[in-house]
């Protein structure tokens, strides 16, 4: 990864390499810790950070749901984040910021309770999350044998590093069989979303994405939602199931990393045209224009730095 300059940990700015933790912290042997995953675009003025307030929001909702309270408000981490950018001077096309909160040291045993909370944000730059040629071309995806956990027994609502263990094993499968990312089905068999990244097809013009059941509630989805409603595409939201996909017109994943990028192949077939499809095309052009401050109607998500 490219180190920047500074990381903001439990009210401080640090040094990158000074951002440190115990090896005894809790999180690094039971799993409970939040993060974030927001974009910040070089707009014409400068730096701007797509939906922050959103994105903070469900952090401290993920934190809420697992049962860890960070000592810090909505507004106090936004400006952290808008400082944090200025601080680290970059200069690339886009910065990825990752706020989170886990537990450090001073506790063993499962029981939680009195563990410290340690709130971070870092950012650095990262290029495309699933390689520029997927963002041009499309990419494999694989539909994999884990099934993303059921309702009863975890909380796929919440951004918990737990939960990322099953995303884990899902994108390793897919990848060591030769694909480039893994797509999870719910206990149920129907789509649930891929291992970081929401999943939409489209089928005689319309656009089918599923609801959030079994997935967490994306922002980036409901913004593809909002888009295409706004551009006069139909969308619905409902379960799809594997034989589906197979035979969609196009397919693309959405997420704050993964942007738009569009699935040429499922399980060895085609789909469409296999490449990115023509609708797909529009959709992935016009929410760069959005993140990159082209389009007026959507300034209200961007928080500048200047
Ligand atoms: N699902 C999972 C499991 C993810 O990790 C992500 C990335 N945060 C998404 C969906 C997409 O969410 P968002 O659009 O809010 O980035």
């Amino acid at each position: 990864m490219d180190a920047a300059k500074y990381i903001w940990m439990n009210g401080e700015f640090k040094a990158w390499n000074d951002a440190q933790t115990h090896v005894l912290s809790h999180t690094l042997h039971y799993g409970n810790g939040v993060i974030e995953g927001t974009k910040a675009y070089k707009t014409e003025k400068g730096y701007a950070i797509f939906r922050l307030n959103d994105h903070t929001k469900r952090l401290i909702e993920s934190a809420k749901m697992t049962l860890m309270k960070i000592p810090y408000s909505v507004e106090e981490l936004n400006k952290v984040q808008v400082e944090l950018l200025r601080k680290n001077e970059f200069t690339g096309d886009n910065v990825y910021l990752r706020p989170f909160a886990f537990l450090g040291y001073g506790v063993m045993g499962i029981y939680h309770k009195n563990a410290p909370v340690e709130t971070v944000i870092a950012a650095w730059e990262w290029g495309a999350y699933l390689g520029e040629e997927g963002m041009r071309k499309g990419i494999k995806l694989k539909i994999v044998s884990m099934t993303r956990p059921a309702n009863t027994s975890n909380m796929g609502k919440a951004k918990a590093t737990a939960n990322y263990l099953n995303s884990q094993m899902a994108k390793y499968e897919a990848i060591d069989c030769g694909y480039d990312e893994a797509l999870l089905l719910d206990d149920q068999g129907y789509v649930a979303e891929a291992s970081g990244a929401s999943f939409f097809m489209i089928v005689d013009g319309e656009l089918i994405t599923p609801p959030s059941d079994n997935a967490l509630v994306s922002i980036t989805q409901k913004t593809v939602i909002e888009m295409a409603e706004k551009m006069g595409i139909k969308v619905t939201r409902r379960r799809i199931t594997r034989e589906e996909v197979y035979i969609a017109d196009e397919a693309f994943l959405t997420g704050t990393a993964a942007e738009i990028t569009p699935v040429a192949i499922v399980d060895a077939r085609e789909i469409g045209s296999g490449s990115r499809g023509p609708i797909t095309e529009k959709i992935q052009s016009a929410y760069f224009d959005i993140v990159f401050g082209r389009n007026k109607e959507y300034e209200h998500y961007l928080t500048y730095i200047d």
